[in-house]
C-alpha cells in the first residue's frame, strides 16, 4: 500500500510548490528502487492547458501519452526521472466532465449529484485507480493553486478524507507558506503564514511540515515565534530560502531533516542517495566554461513559456561544467528592423529557435536561422525551428524564393512546410496537432545518430505541420541531411548540415527539452553546450556548403 504526501501552498502563487513536490520526490526516490507517482490537481476548469495562453500559463508540458499537462510535470520528470501520464494531472474541467458522463450514464441512480460527497468521492477514486495500477511506494499529490481558492476546494477536501479510508500514518501534509519581508525594516512577517494556517486547519487540514518560503533563512527567533502561534513544533518547520539554483532544494530540504520528518509521520524507513546529484551541483558551483545562448522566439518577455529549453540547457551545463547565460532575443524587434540581427546576436556562443506557432517573429526567426548557419555559430532549432531552418535553407540555398509554411502563407508557391493529406482532415482543435512520443531512426554516422549514440529514439511532439515530402529531395540534393525519419520515412523528425560545413547546425522536428533530466541531460542540448564551448573562438567564417557529388560551392551574403 501507498504512503499518500500532500503538498499544498499558501498565502499567495508561484512559492515554488512545484519544484517543492518535485525535490521531496527526488529524496524519496532513493536510488530508483521506490517507486514514485506525482498528481498534480489543479483548479481551473479548462481540461488541459494545451488551449491556454502560455503568456497566462506558462509552458505547456507535453508527457509521452500526448496529453498536454501542467509545466510543473516538468519538475518532476527533471527532478525524480518519473515519466507521467495523463490521468496524473486531474483538472476540474476533466473531474467534472467525467462526472457528467456519470450522470448522463444513470451511473448515480436518481440521486442530486454535488460537490460533496460526488466531487470528493470522485477525486479519491481517481488517485486510488491511479495508485492500484502502478503500485507505487509513494503517492505525491500537489494540490495547485492556493488554499483559499474557490477552484480547489475538492481536492482539499479529499485530502482530508483521505485518512478515514487509509489510515492517518499512510499520509502525510506539507504545506508551502510564505513570510514577506517589510522592506523598510527588512524583518520577515509572521502573520500572513498564521492566518494562512489558520485557514487550511478550517478546512479539517492538520499540517505536518511547513515550508517556510522566504527571502532570507529563518532567523531562530521568528522560526520560534512561528512554531508558537501555529503551534507546531520548531523541527517541523523548514527554511524555503529562495535559491539561485533550484537544483539546491532536495539538499536544503534533507539538510533540515524532511526526510526524519516524514519517516516519522509515515512510520516508515526512508533512505536517501544524493551522491550523483551533490556531484553534479558541485559542476554547478566550480563552472569551467561560461557561454551565452541566445533563446530566439516571441514569448521572450514570459520566460516560464521557455522553462523546459531553459532547464534543458542548465541541466546539459551543469553535466559540461559550464555556465550557460541565456539572451532573450525577441523576434519581431529583427523582423520590425527595431534591431539588426548582428546587433542582436552579438557575442553569443549559440543559438536556439524554440517552438512556436503564427506569423509574428517569423522573418526574424528566419533572419536570426540564416545568421547562425552563415558564421558557423551553433544552432539548435525545436519544432518551428525546425521548420524555418527548413525554409531558409530552401530559400537561401536551394532558391525556392518565398518558400514558406502554409501556417504563415497558405498561397506560397513552394509549400515547404505544411499538413499533410493524413491530417487534413481532423478539424477538432485539441485533437489536430501531433501530441506525444514517436519514433525515429536515426542514421547512422551522423552527428545526431553519435550523440543519443542509438538507433532509434523516441521524443516528444506538439506540432501539426510536418516538411512536405514533395521537397525531401530537392533539400538533400543542396546538402541538408535528414539525420531521423519516421520509420515509414514520411516525416522528417531530424536535420543537421555536415560537419565539415558547420561545427554544429541540428533542428528537430520534436521538443527534446522535453526529456532532459538533472542526472541525465538531452544529448541535443548537450551537443550544442559542447559546440559552444569548442566554438568560443571561431571567427565568422562564410559557410561551405558540401553537395552529395562532392562540388562544394562557398556561400556568403554578399553571394546570395
Ligand atoms: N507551428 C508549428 C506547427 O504547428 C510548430 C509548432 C511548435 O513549434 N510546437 O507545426
Amino acid at each position: 500500500m501507498a504512503k499518500y504526501i500532500f503538498i499544498s501552498g499558501g498565502v499567495l502563487s508561484g512559492l515554488g510548490k512545484g519544484t517543492a513536490t518535485a525535490s521531496i520526490g527526488r529524496l524519496l526516490k532513493n536510488n530508483g528502487d521506490k517507486k514514485i507517482i506525482v498528481v498534480k490537481c489543479d483548479g481551473y476548469l479548462n481540461v488541459d492547458p494545451g488551449t491556454m495562453n502560455p503568456i497566462e500559463h506558462g509552458e505547456v508540458f507535453v508527457l509521452n501519452d500526448g496529453t498536454e499537462v501542467d509545466m510543473d510535470f516538468g519538475h518532476y520528470e527533471r527532478f525524480i526521472g518519473v515519466e507521467g501520464e495523463g490521468d496524473w494531472n486531474i483538472t476540474s474541467g476533466k473531474l467534472f466532465s467525467r462526472l457528467i458522463d456519470k450522470e448522463r450514464e444513470g451511473k448515480f441512480l436518481g440521486k442530486t449529484i454535488q460537490i460533496i460527497p460526488h466531487a470528493v468521492d470522485e477525486v479519491i477514486e481517481w488517485w486510488v485507480d491511479i495508485e492500484n495500477k502502478h503500485n507505487p511506494d509513494y503517492m505525491l499529490i500537489e494540490i495547485g493553486g492556493t488554499v483559499g481558492d474557490n477552484e480547489n476546494f475538492w481536492f482539499l477536501e479529499a485530502a482530508r478524507r483521505l485518512p478515514k479510508r487509509i489510515g492517518r500514518k499512510n499520509v502525510a501534509y506539507v504545506h508551502l507558506t510564505y513570510l514577506p519581508m517589510l522592506y523598510n525594516t527588512g524583518e520577515l512577517k509572521t502573520k500572513p503564514a498564521q492566518r494562512d494556517i489558520a485557514l487550511l486547519r478550517s478546512l479539517g487540514i492538520h499540517p505536518d511540515v511547513l515550508i517556510a518560503r522566504s527571502h532570507y533563512n529563518l532567523p531562530k527567533r521568528i522560526r520560534k515565534k512561528l512554531s508558537s502561534m501555529v503551534d507546531m513544533k520548531e523541527d517541523r518547520i523548514i527554511s524555503g530560502v529562495d535559491v539561485k539554483n533550484i537544483y539546491e532544494i532536495p539538499v536544503m530540504f534533507y539538510e533540515q531533516g524532511m526526510v526524519n520528518i516524514l519517516s516519522e509521520i509515515l512510520n516508515d524507513e526512508i533512505n536517501v542517495n544524493l551522491e550523483k546529484w551533490n556531484n553534479i551541483l558541485e559542476n554547478i558551483k566550480h563552472p569551467d566554461n561560461d557561454i551565452t545562448i541566445a533563446i530566439c522566439g516571441k514569448y521572450t518577455d514570459l520566460h516560464d513559456s521557455y522553462a523546459s529549453v531553459i532547464e534543458a540547457l542548465n541541466n546539459a551545463g551543469a553535466h559540461l561544467k559550464t555556465n550557460v547565460n541565456i539572451k532573450w532575443i525577441e523576434t519581431t524587434d529583427i523582423e520590425n528592423n527595431t534591431i539588426s540581427v548582428e546587433e542582436s546576436l552579438k557575442n553569443v556562443d549559440g543559438i536556439i529557435v524554440p517552438g512556436g506557432f503564427g506569423s509574428r517573429g517569423v522573418e526574424g526567426k528566419i533572419k536570426v536561422i540564416r545568421y547562425a548557419r552563415e558564421n558557423k555559430i551553433p544552432f539548435l532549432g525545436l519544432c518551428y525551428g525546425l521548420q524555418l531552418a527548413v525554409i531558409e535553407y530552401a530559400r537561401n540555398i536551394c532558391n525556392l524564393k518565398d518558400a514558406n509554411s502554409t501556417e504563415i502563407n497558405p498561397n506560397t508557391p513552394y509549400p515547404l512546410i505544411d499538413i499533410l493529406p493524413e491530417q487534413k482532415n481532423v478539424v477538432n482543435k485539441g485533437g489536430t496537432m501531433r501530441l506525444g512520443a514517436y519514433p525515429a531512426n536515426l542514421v547512422m554516422g551522423t552527428l545526431v545518430h553519435s550523440l543519443y549514440n542509438k538507433d532509434v529514439v523516441y521524443e516528444r511532439h506538439r506540432h501539426r505541420y510536418e516538411v512536405n515530402p514533395e521537397y525531401h529531395e530537392i533539400l538533400q540534393k543542396n546538402g541538408l541531411m535528414f539525420s531521423g525519419m519516421s520509420p515509414d520515412k514520411r516525416l522528417v523528425e531530424f536535420i543537421e548540415l555536415p560537419r565539415n560545413v558547420h561545427p554544429y547546425f541540428v533542428a528537430t522536428q520534436a521538443h527534446p527539452e522535453l526529456k532532459s533530466r538533472f542526472e541525465r541531460p538531452a544529448p541535443l542540448f548537450y551537443g550544442l553546450v559542447r559546440a559552444c564551448i569548442k566554438n568560443e573562438t571561431t571567427s565568422n567564417k562564410p559557410t561551405e556548403i558540401i553537395r552529395p557529388n562532392n562540388k562544394s560551392i562557398i556561400v556568403s551574403s554578399q553571394t546570395q
